[in-house]
């Protein structure tokens, strides 16, 4: 009496070529086996559980009733039906009908041609333990999971029960001892509507279950689902009343049911076919253009309906071409597979990857919360497309440029849509960024912003970045305990250009990778070159909270870290809330990959974000720094003192060091001293310096309780007593 639809684990059809497109969401569908990995894990788990209890309390209550002597007077004939039916049903489980395009990969199973008619010929008890047993059977055969194979117990008692309702309510009773067959016309109508109840009540407990663990709308399942499952119902509910007349007058007959039966799954997996052929690319079993176009439709008007973005990704390969020329056009399909693979693993199951024909691709995030998450999934796809791939034993660099553009930010059409995704995805690979998202004002501040980034993107080429070093020291002693890197661009016409100008502007787009991967190696190749001086200088770099995202940071490091003989303890990276990210799930990854890596993890400005102290209780954070705008007011505002003496007090309950930042004057460190912070930074001490004129500076004091390690002779400990304030450059006065 139901179609086999069950949400919680299906069991994935046999990808054929053209079906690969689901192998895209294979990990997606095992992943159903674990609640864990739902959209919403704790509905969706209780959802089963409701479901479950409900249609199991009921089977209990029904065999409680069941009187096993009725057996012995139920007619051989009407025995062999049951039985014949019971065989089919087994085999219907185990051999779904798949379905084209419907939400649900497990298809509709061929069970219902054979239970409804038990349901209307004998009642609910035959109908309701004839498919317990079967899917009991079905779940040890396929070994299914228990939690599936009870949801499944549970779905079809309740459809049975639905359609019961509906007869019982018409006066049809029918039992083992009395059963039912229509005879007249007039019999047509409590069959129909049972039907429509067992057909809506299936279908409706699975949408939500897959609603619930796809994070979709049920109304959108449905809306994909219902054609196919409608059309299949009707054939196998339609058949229904002819199996009940040959279950009373000829049960050896009713096997024969299943021939057209077979011709309906025959024809149900011709279409299949044909549907995937023309929604999927061949190739790489993504979703073809005109797939990709359905889909995008669909999301807008989601989209208009909830007001929750969606955003299109444009992607090209940038050098697919020499690629596919220098060797071969085999070499390049296995490429355009393996950027399929690593497109769709990098994202979340209901997101959608299209090949749009050569080497380029589109994705479609049918919800995204904003500009920005969206940005950190571009820069993240961008990441996954940066390690060298391996064909043949073959490396093969690959980068993409994207394009992204939203609904409802920057169109509320389709064709608008992606035309801006394509501008911004020109941009972005005229201008060598790697990501751009769509910018509707080409006015003066973006055409500022583009020169900005071009500019960067060369000064990154060309190595005009460089890094100043600002001391660091303990607020008693005034003993020095590291140094921070801060970078600066030395611009041919415009000279020093200070961070605040590249910086923020960087980190919209994809450069921010490349930047920080620059700073990153100046800092450790200096790290290298204190540590062959004999000198140990812990060092604190600047990154921004998006390059966490990154999920080959780590990697990254740990190769820089050994390259240059770098102690992973010595660096420190100061993390900024400038811009806030919406996968802290992620950045959490990489923080505890490097902090299990030894590296020092810092939260810079603290006190200025709006989640400064979520973070700190979420993150892996060894230190923070207080906010210069805290540490100045403080000898004024007694209510800033109070701030500052809090957040160490905290800091310091929390087994995290405290830094205050921007100290000028020897009365801010007298104060901040009182405060118990552990050290301090600012003019006072020393301004950012050259790397020289640092190492002299560093040369001349030491680092307290790391003694160096190549010179055994090196400079006795001495605090630093107001130590000349070296300015290296007038942009930092
Ligand atoms: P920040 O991390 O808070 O760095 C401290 C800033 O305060 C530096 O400005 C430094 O020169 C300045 N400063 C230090 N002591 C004093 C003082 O006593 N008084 C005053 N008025 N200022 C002081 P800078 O170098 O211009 O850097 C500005 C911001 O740019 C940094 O703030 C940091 O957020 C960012 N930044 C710098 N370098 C990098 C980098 O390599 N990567 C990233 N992602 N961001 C960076
Ligand atoms: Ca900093
Ligand atoms: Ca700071």
């Amino acid at each position: 009496m139901s179609a086999t639809h069950d949400a919680v684990v299906h069991q994935h059809p046999q990808p054929t070529a053209a079906h690969a497109a689901r192998v895209v969401s294979a990990a997606s569908v095992e992943a159903r086996n674990d609640v864990t990995s739902a959209a919403h894990p704790r509905l969706f788990a209780n959802y089963l559980t409701l479901v479950t209890v409900l249609g199991v309390g009921l089977l209990a209550l029904v065999l409680l009733r069941l009187d096993p002597r009725v057996l012995a007077h139920v007619p051989p004939g009407q025995l062999l039906a049951l039985g014949t039916c019971l065989a089919l049903v087994v085999l219907g489980e185990v051999r779904p009908v798949l379905g084209s395009g419907t939400a649900d990969p497990n298809g509709v199973t061929l069970s219902t041609t054979f239970v409804f008619p038990v349901l209307l010929h004998q009642g609910l008890v035959p109908a309701v333990v004839l498919h317990a047993v079967a899917i009991t059977i079905s779940g040890l055969v396929e070994r299914k999971s228990a939690r599936r194979t009870l949801f499944n117990l549970g779905q079809y008692v309740l459809t049975g029960a639905a359609g019961w309702a509906v007869l019982a309510a018409a006066g049809r009773r029918p039992t083992l001892e009395h059963p039912w067959v229509p005879a007249t016309l007039w019999d047509l109508l409590p069959i129909v509507l049972a039907a429509v109840a067992c057909f809506a009540a299936n279908n409706v407990l699975v949408w939500i279950a897959v609603a619930a663990f796809e994070g979709e709308h049920p109304w959108r399942l449905m809306r994909d689902d219902l054609p196919f499952q409608a059309a299949v119902s009707c054939a196998q509910y339609g058949l229904a009343p002819l199996v009940v007349v040959l279950m009373q007058h000829a049960p050896q007959l009713v096997v024969l049911t299943v021939v057209p039966m077979i011709a309906i799954e025959r024809s149900a997996a011709a279409s299949r076919v044909s549907h995937e052929q023309a929604t999927h690319d061949d190739l790489t079993g993504l979703a073809n253009r005109k797939q990709l176009v359905h889909e995008a439709t669909h999301a807008i008007a989601d989209s208009a309906r909830t007001g929750e973005p969606c955003a299109l990704f444009l992607l090209d390969l940038d050098r697919f071409k020499e690629v596919n020329d220098a060797l071969g056009h085999q070499v390049g399909d296995a490429v355009l597979r393996a950027v399929a693979t690593r497109l769709t693993g990098a994202l979340r199951p209901e997101d959608l990857v299209a090949r749009l024909g050569g080497d380029e691709f589109a994705v479609l995030l049918r919800r995204v919360r904003d500009v920005e998450a969206a940005l950190e999934v571009a820069v993240r796809l961008q990441a996954a497309l940066d390690v060298p791939l391996e064909i043949d034993g073959q490396a093969i660099d690959l980068e993409g440029s994207i394009g992204v553009a939203l609904v409802p930010d920057h169109a509320d059409a389709y064709e608008v849509l992606f035309t801006r995704a394509d501008i911004a995805m020109y941009l972005a690979k005229h201008e060598r960024t790697g990501v751009e998202v769509y910018e509707s004002s080409r006015d003066e501040s973006s055409a500022s912003r583009m020169g900005i980034i071009s500019g960067l993107r060369t000064a990154i080429e060309r190595g005009q970045l460089e890094l100043h070093y600002q001391p660091k020291a303990t607020l008693d002693e005034k003993r020095v305990v590291g140094v921070e890197a801060l970078v600066r661009w030395r611009h041919p016409v415009r000279g020093l250009v200070p961070p605040d100008q590249f910086i923020p502007v960087a980190e919209q787009s994809g450069l921010m990778r490349r930047l920080t991967d620059e700073v990153i190696e100046l800092a450790l190749a200096q790290m290298g070159r204190w540590t062959a001086l004999g000198m140990r200088v812990p060092v604190a770099v600047n990154v921004s909270f998006r390059d966490l995202v990154d999920l080959e940071l780590v990697g990254r490091l740990r190769q820089r870290l050994a390259h240059h003989g770098v102690e992973p303890a010595l660096l420190t990276l100061e993390i900024t809330e400038r811009v806030l990210t919406a996968d802290l799930d992620t950045a959490r990854i990489t923080l505890e990959a490097l902090r299990d890596l030894g590296v020092g993890l810092s939260l810079d400005d603290f006190g200025t974000g709006w989640s400064s102290l979520r973070l700190l209780r979420e993150l892996p954070v060894t230190e923070i720094k207080i906010d210069r705008s805290f540490v100045w007011r403080a000898v004024t505002e007694p209510d800033d003192e109070v701030v500052v003496r809090g957040l160490t007090e905290m800091a310091h309950r929390l087994g995290l060091q405290v830094v205050a930042e921007g100290i000028e004057t020897e009365e801010t460190w007298q104060l901040i001293g009182s405060l118990h912070c552990d050290s301090a930074q600012g003019w006072h001490l020393a301004r950012p310096l050259l790397a020289d004129d640092a190492t002299r500076w560093l040369a001349e004091r030491l680092l307290p309780g790391v003694p160096p390690i190549a010179e055994p002779g090196c400079p006795p400990v001495a605090p630093v007593v107001d130590a000349p304030a070296v300015d290296a450059q007038p942009v930092d006065a």
